[in-house]
């Protein structure tokens, strides 16, 4: 059985994510969504939060799961048995470094590949932080983010109020 892992922070997760899933699930037996539990960024959501909107978001994909995971990617794709690591390339700048990435996962594990499958063009803008940044100042994202996810960042903004702005801080280059 082939196996791969599409890894990432998913906070939410987007349609974006959910068509670089489609595509990939397609081409292996058998995708693990992994939730990356701590990465080096400020989070709108909890991991269990993530977990969850990312778990319900795949109700009904027959070869999908969806997991959280710590530590390396490339430990986890070994322990779940995965031949590759998906990675979904949206403009230029993810390119750089996704193959950076890429590199040192290969160092780290020769024999696990990286995949990257090119984004859609209906979603080659979209990434978690514009959806964050779109609903905390009261746009439509219901094309953007699956219905449960809408209803999720509209809560967590009410609840977060001010405190908001903090929470989706861009922090990294490339989101
Ligand atoms: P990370 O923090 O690991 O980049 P993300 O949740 O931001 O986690 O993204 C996970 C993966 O999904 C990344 O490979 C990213 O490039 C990809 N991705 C996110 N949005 C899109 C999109 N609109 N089109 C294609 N790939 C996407």
């Amino acid at each position: 059985m082939r196996t791969a892992i599409l890894p990432g922070t998913f906070d939410p997760i987007t349609n974006g994510h959910l068509d670089i899933a489609r595509r990939a699930a397609a081409l292996f037996d058998h995708l693990v969504v992994a939730v990356y539990a701590h990465p080096i960024k400020t989070l709108l959501f909890s991991t269990a939060e993530r977990l969850e909107l990312v778990n319900k978001a795949f109700e009904g994909w027959p070869n999908v799961s969806v997991e959280s995971y710590d530590g390396l990617t490339v430990d986890f794709a070994r322990s779940k048995g995965a031949k590759a690591i998906i990675r979904g390339l949206r403009v230029v700048g993810d390119f750089e470094f996704e193959f950076q990435m890429a590199l040192m996962n290969r160092t780290l594990a020769p024999e696990i590949e990286s995949v990257c499958l090119l984004t859609t063009k209906e979603y080659y803008f979209l990434s978690s932080s514009i959806v964050k940044e779109v609903a905390k100042l009261n746009g439509n994202i219901n094309e953007l983010v699956p219905a449960h996810v809408v209803t999720a960042l509209r809560n967590k903004i009410e609840e977060l109020g001010d405190e908001v702005i903090d929470r989706i801080k861009i922090t990294t280059m490339r989101d």
